[in-house]
């Protein structure tokens, strides 16, 4: 679909809305640690006072040098041991000031942190799908350490700049209006250079920022999917894409540090005209007795306090340039609205699921699912057949509400589907993936996620009616045994069934295969069908496989294509019709029979050909 300029600016005022959404939200998780800021800032204010307090001595004691005071020594002795003292007091303020801004900043980062991860958590499927994990990854981590350095020291640091000027200008203008101007004539420009700097660089570090999030989204999707990468020799081009955004990084990252070299020499070269200026005017106005040789020293040693400060607020902005754009991303994440939570629903999940006129799509021109009506009932075993992408895996994702739909409806029971909780929903659901996901710990850590109290003997109750018991007792640490990360040391069917006793272990009210056996053996398939049949009780079950063996132990089977239903009901009342159910069985039975004369041919052939082989060398 076209896009108009009118959707474009409303794009752009919702982006800007939620930024700033986002920002309210950052800032409000900072102004919980006001408390911890306001100390440092207190810290900072004492030890900036004692610092400035500084010149105030040299000019005495210089003065009294130049006049040849009386009591000299003593003069000069207590303005060292002043100087000594007064250094001694800053120091100790800023080391309470950087403890107290650490406290803050770390409280409120990690505030932050929470913020951001239990809201990842909490954000829609349809967000995650769009989204790019590298970039995800890097908000959460890299942008979060930006802000961290920014409200640990940029804060405190840009309070600080503010009031030596405020604090050091009334000074000097007190003591001298015409060094004032000597002393201050570059300021202004170096403040000003800073700034137009801080802008320039802006989009500098987000381009940055994007690139590294490329950068690591590369890296992730390699690292994730290695073994499909050396699978199909794709590590060359796998290397060359990591080369050109490896390329584009180092390319920006040098962009950015010669626009920062740039700055450092200029802003070099004024600071020390600057004091220059000082030297040379402040000299000339000694030897015309126009100021003391004590003023001469103060306006020296001020201007030398302030203006090293002032130079570097130009990178304090520059990376509060970039504490903004890490707060803005951070701000994008933390203003996208969340899954709806409902109330949880007094009495248990269960009992018939109707499907009516359910009409739901990705977000792509074809519906997934395009008017389904179906019902299941309370502790019936329905499979779902259909070709790939008819809509089987979407209508499980509407059922655990990954997704929630738009049109038509489904009840469980006598409950609408979007009123209930999605958490007690999903604990009464017990779903098994083709490709589970498994973490890296022991099996039974893995089998009893769902329900961590669990006892041993739930657990291998389990672990029998999936049929994995006895491969894990073959374990060398059997239950124990750590299976690696996402289990790559077992095989995929001992995968599917560790899932299987995972769903099973939770007791769930429906429990749901989706093509969860596809790895395992027709006659294991079977075995574990049965044993699921013996503890079914009341459980509902919704079985997606493309193996018509399996699927003809259902009670009822429901044809999907093209997210419509195209045919229901029980084995026999499909075959008895003629339909794609029928013409499917008997597709897949004649091409069963001639994988079996295929493989009957080869087992036979091979010794033949093996022993001619022999007879020839
Ligand atoms: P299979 O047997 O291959 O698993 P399926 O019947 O389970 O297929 P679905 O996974 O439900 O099919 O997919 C139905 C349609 O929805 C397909 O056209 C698919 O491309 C699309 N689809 C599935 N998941 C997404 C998604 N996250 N985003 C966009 N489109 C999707």
């Amino acid at each position: 679909m076209a896009t108009t300029a009118s959707d474009s600016a409303d794009d752009d005022t919702g982006d800007r809305d939620r930024a700033a959404q986002g920002r309210r939200m950052v800032w409000d998780l900072i102004r919980g640690q006001r408390l911890r800021y306001a100390a440092a800032i207190t810290a900072m204010a004492v030890g900036t006072t004692f610092l400035l307090s500084v010149p105030y001595l040299l000019k005495r004691a210089t003065d009294a040098i130049a006049r040849g005071d009386a009591d000299l020594m003593h003069t000069v002795v207590w303005a060292a041991v002043g100087v000594v003292a007064f250094t001694a007091a800053d120091g100790f303020f800023t080391y309470l000031r950087g403890r107290w801004a650490a406290q803050a900043s770390e409280g409120a980062v990690r505030g932050l942190r929470h913020q951001l991860y239990s809201h990842l958590e909490r954000l829609p499927c349809r967000y995650h799908d769009q989204a790019d994990t590298g970039d995800l990854v890097q908000r959460c981590s890299s942008d979060v350490e930006t802000v961290r350095v920014f409200l640990a020291a940029q804060v405190v640091e840009i309070a600080r700049v503010s009031l030596l000027l405020a604090v050091a200008v009334p000074i000097m203008l007190s003591q001298d209006w015409r060094m004032s101007l000597l002393a201050l004539c570059l300021v202004p420009v170096i403040v000003a250079m800073a700034l137009l700097f801080f802008r320039k660089v802006r989009r500098l570090f987000e381009q940055v920022d994007e690139s590294e999030g490329r950068l690591t989204t590369v890296l992730q999707e390699n690292l994730t999917g290695i073994r499909v990468v050396r699978a199909f020799a794709q590590q060359d081009h796998e290397i060359n894409k990591f080369l050109e955004r490896n390329g584009e990084f180092r390319d920006l990252e040098y962009r950015l540090f010669i626009a920062m070299s740039n700055y450092w020499t200029t802003s070099d070269l004024l600071v020390f005209t600057q004091i220059g200026i000082v030297l040379v005017g402040g000299g000339f106005f000694v030897v015309q007795g126009q100021i003391s040789p004590g003023t001469w020293v103060l306006f020296w040693w001020l201007l030398r306090t302030i203006i090293w400060p002032v130079r570097h607020i130009g990178r304090v902005l520059a990376d509060s340039g970039k504490a903004t754009v890490a707060i803005d991303r951070i701000g994008e994440v933390l203003a996208e609205p969340p899954e709806s939570v409902e109330a949880v629903p007094a009495e248990p999940i269960g009992g018939a699921i109707t499907i009516e006129n359910l009409t739901f799509s990705y977000g792509n021109d074809r519906p997934a699912l395009d008017g389904l009506s179906l019902n299941i009932a309370e502790g019936e075993t329905v499979a779902l057949l259909g070709p790939p992408g008819a809509g089987k895996s979407t209508l499980i994702n509407l059922l655990v509400r990954l997704y929630d739909y738009e049109q038509g409806s489904i009840h469980v029971g006598p409950h609408e589907l979007r009123t209930i909780n999605r958490d007690a929903l999903r604990d009464a659901f017990g779903v098994v993936l083709q490709d589970p996901f498994l973490y890296s710990k022991t099996v039974r850590e893995n089998i009893v996620i769902g329900h961590t109290a669990a006892s041993d003997a739930e657990v291998e109750s389990s672990a029998h009616a999936a049929d994995i018991h006895g491969n894990i007792s073959g374990f060398a640490d059997g239950y124990d045994t750590v299976v690696g990360e996402r289990g790559v040391t077992l095989s995929g069917g001992q995968r599917q069934r560790l899932a299987i006793a995972r769903a099973l272990v939770k007791d769930p009210a429906f429990l749901v295969l989706d093509d969860s056996l596809s790895a395992v053996d027709t006659k294991t398939e079977a075995r574990i069908l049965r044993a699921l049949a013996r503890r079914h009780g009341n459980r509902t079950t919704i079985l997606i496989a493309h193996r018509l063996s399996s699927t003809r132990l259902a009670d009822r089977i429901f044809l999907l294509d093209q997210g419509r239903l195209v045919q229901a009901g029980t084995h026999d009342e499909l075959m008895a019709v003629e339909g794609p159910y029928r013409r499917l069985w008997n597709l897949q039975g004649s091409l069963e029979d001639d994988l079996r004369h295929d493989l009957a041919e080869a087992t036979s052939a091979t010794p033949r050909r093996a022993v001619s082989e022999a007879q020839r060398t």
